[in-house]
């Protein structure tokens, strides 16, 4: 337990520069840094190298926006992103700084439902909304933000954003034939022109080499500590599994392996000496659907509140965004586009049709994390998660997986009659 009061840093001379809405936004940090001692300081039997991740928390609106506007004002890039598809390495190859935008908060969505619909989903809201408001430092700092054309959510909210920020769009196809891949490279490409108009400088096939090694690192530091979630007693909470997971789209990636990996150290210590976050009784259960991004922790405080301990999150904030590796054999320019093209194009969000990989992708990670449950999550409106939700249930109903699907949004409202359905899930776990 840590006694001392936890606090997200202030850094108000510094939002003002960004031009943020500092009286509003100082009100969130105080709520969030209560929320973030309440949900994850309580728990008892931390990993201690969770403490690099808290203090990534403490500095989440300062100490890392300082670094970022260092590299910003050194006439890198900084990029701000809404999904996996778009090709971090590249922003990295530049020397800039690649930054995940995709909003958890309901606390931004009122300001995006003074223009866009209601009934769109949250995570589209709460980030148009964090723009809008301006509420984010992340949002303030970036040079320009990349979308794509994954769900028609965020394909028509581009065009509203650009008025804010500019904004580009990535067309991603929504099928993996051989004319997509030819489409998708061409995207690779004009993405690779953007950031290097932006850096003033063009990027070499050695800095691509470098910086597809250095996010296979990371990528690989986050398939590890997966790979240990699968020991009974589970040796880390899913709570602190999914804050590095939202955390990895944050920080400074060669640092941040350094942490994830030294954590993984301490994990396989408790893992020999048979010690757990929670007790090897506890049903265990694996998260899989659309993304929580930061700080959307409600289904993990949920199930864990409720004796759970979460295992794995098949989701573009969990597996989704590590489970694959470029490949490191460099070559030309374009050999190592057509690689990373190839790595971007395994990744199964429900966007693409057929997408039938994804169901045998969480069948086998289930199976890997030794989960004993499923619950499907869907963020509300998320039309694709939704529907390929029915193939997920018949693959899991098909195998005897216990199973529960869950709709919802980031407000509060529902967390009763959510409580009473996981409980009931829970129990049939244990049955
Ligand atoms: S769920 Fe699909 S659209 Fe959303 S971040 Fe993941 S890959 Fe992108
Ligand atoms: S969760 Fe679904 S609706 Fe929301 S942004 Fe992602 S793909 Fe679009």
């Amino acid at each position: 337990m840590n006694a001392k009061k936890f606090e997200v840093a202030a850094c108000p001379e510094m939002w003002e520069g960004l031009d943020m809405d500092v009286a509003r936004f100082d009100k969130a940090r105080l709520m969030l840094g209560e929320t973030y001692e309440k949900l994850f300081l309580s728990q008892t039997r931390r990993p201690e190298k969770m403490a690099y991740f808290d203090d990534m928390i403490s500095g989440i609106f300062g100490g890392r926006i300082k670094e970022i506007l260092t590299v910003k004002k050194s006439g890198k890039p900084v990029v701000g992103t809404f999904c996996v598809y778009i090709p971090e390495e590249i922003v990295v190859a530049a020397g800039g700084v690649c930054i995940g935008l995709c909003g958890g908060s309901p606390g931004s969505i009122p300001d995006a439902e003074k223009i866009l619909p209601r009934n769109i989903c949250p995570m589209v809201k709460s980030a148009y909304g964090f723009k809008a408001g301006r509420i984010c430092p992340y949002f303030q700092v970036v040079d320009f933000v990349y979308g794509e054309t994954t769900c028609d959510a965020k394909k028509k909210t581009w065009e509203i954003l650009d008025r804010l920020v500019p904004t580009h769009v990535m067309e991603i196809p929504q099928m993996k034939r051989a004319r997509d891949r030819a489409l998708w490279l061409e995207e690779v490409k004009d993405f690779k022109t953007k950031v290097e108009e932006i850096s003033g400088s063009a990027v070499s096939k050695d800095n691509l080499a470098g910086a597809v090694r250095l996010i296979n690192n990371k990528r690989r530091a986050l398939q590890r500590l997966t790979k240990l979630r699968a020991n009974n007693p589970a040796p880390i909470s899913g709570r602190d599994a999914l804050l590095i997971e939202q955390i990895a789209f944050y920080d400074e990636p060669e640092r941040f392996a350094v942490k994830v990996n030294e954590l993984c150290d301490e994990l396989e210590d408790r893992v020999k000496e048979g010690r757990g976050a929670v007790g090897a009784e506890c049903p265990r259960v694996m998260v899989s659907g659309t993304p929580m991004a930061l700080p959307n922790w409600k289904i993990h405080n949920l199930l864990e509140s409720a004796g759970a301990v979460v295992v794995n999150e098949e989701s573009c904030i969990g597996t989704r965004y590590f489970k694959d590796l470029i490949a490191e054999d460099g070559g030309s320019m374009d050999e190592q586009l057509a690689n990373l093209t190839d790595r971007y194009m395994r990744i199964d969000c429900s966007c693409f049709t057929p997408n039938d990989e994804r169901v045998d992708q969480v069948l086998k990670e289930y199976r890997q994390s030794k989960a004993q449950g499923i619950l499907h999550y869907s963020l509300q409106f998320c039309h694709t998660y939704n529907i390929e939700e029915i193939k997920i249930r018949e693959a899991c109903e098909g195998e005897g997986i216990p199973y529960l699907a869950i709709e919802t949004d980031y407000s509060a409202e529902d967390a009763g009659q959510l409580q009473t359905r996981i409980e009931a899930f829970l129990e049939q776990i244990g049955d």
